[in-house]
């Protein structure tokens, strides 16, 4: 089981690298540059071990899909790059929930997903 205990190795090397959410595609593309032997199966495999240890947690998106972040952190959004595809955390939540929802709803959880450039696009 050495080969799985490296990949497993690999995968968690990327989430403490690049601290964002991770589509499947990025981090196979991030882990293979340790391990080049790494497949989409065993990406996925790896995934869902992390998730069910509680290491990770799924963050859903409508249109990128399922991604992947460590868990453990605060309330958050994230920010998501149209031209880089890539989704970043934005820093705590500016949100008053409780005048969002017309009178008679009671607010218990919320995601925000905000969309556009990202500061390495903009320079492009
Ligand atoms: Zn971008
Ligand atoms: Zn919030």
């Amino acid at each position: 089981m050495k080969r799985i205990t490296s990949q497993r190795r690999a995968i968690e090397a990327v989430f403490a690298k690049h601290d964002r959410p991770l589509t499947v595609e990025e981090i196979l593309n991030y882990g293979r540059k340790s391990v080049p032997s790494l497949n989409i199966a065993t990406v996925y495999r790896t995934l869902k071990i992390l998730t069910d240890n509680g290491s990770l947690v799924k963050v859903f998106h409508p249109s990128f899909g399922t991604l992947y972040e460590r868990s453990g952190k605060d309330h958050h959004h994230h920010f998501f790059c149209r031209e880089c595809n890539r989704a970043y955390e934005l820093p705590g939540c500016a949100l008053k929930v409780d005048d969002a929802a017309p009178d008679g709803f009671v607010v218990e959880d919320h995601e925000v997903f905000l969309l556009g450039k990202c500061p390495k696009c903009i320079a492009a």
